[in-house]
């Protein structure tokens, strides 16, 4: 039985967990070349903050494409450029380019781009 009085802030925080375990199988899926079930993964991520109205991760947000829901692993599915003060990630399945503006804050030389923005794992 889910009791009506839990704090929101704990719900935030179980889903975002949630989120980022489902995203982390996306993850490990794609690696291996299954690229469906990524997908339903990161589908299902998607959905699971939609639905609990919690954001996804900043870093993780970075990291969908938007067009076909697969994770983006630079340089296996996506490539990533560094133009006019932003980050260009472009999927290299459906080859849509999602824009990180960056504000000149956490890139400070051209050596440090990408850096941060997708974990090593
Ligand atoms: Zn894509």
């Amino acid at each position: 039985m889910r009791r009506r009085g839990i704090r929101k802030g704990i719900w935030v925080y179980i889903t975002t967990r949630r989120i980022e375990f489902l995203l982390s199988l996306a993850n490990d899926a794609l690696k291996t070349g299954e690229e469906e079930r990524a997908r339903s993964y990161v589908k299902k991520a998607l959905r699971l903050g939609e639905k609990m109205n919690v954001r996804l991760p900043r870093r993780w947000k970075w990291y969908i494409c938007k067009r076909c829901y697969l994770p983006l692993l630079p340089p296996l599915n996506a490539r990533v450029r560094f133009y006019g003060g932003a980050l260009h990630i472009t999927c290299l399945k459906c080859g849509g380019v999602r824009r990180v503006p960056l504000h000149g804050k956490e890139v400070k030389t051209s050596q440090e781009k990408g850096k941060g923005v997708f974990s090593a794992s």
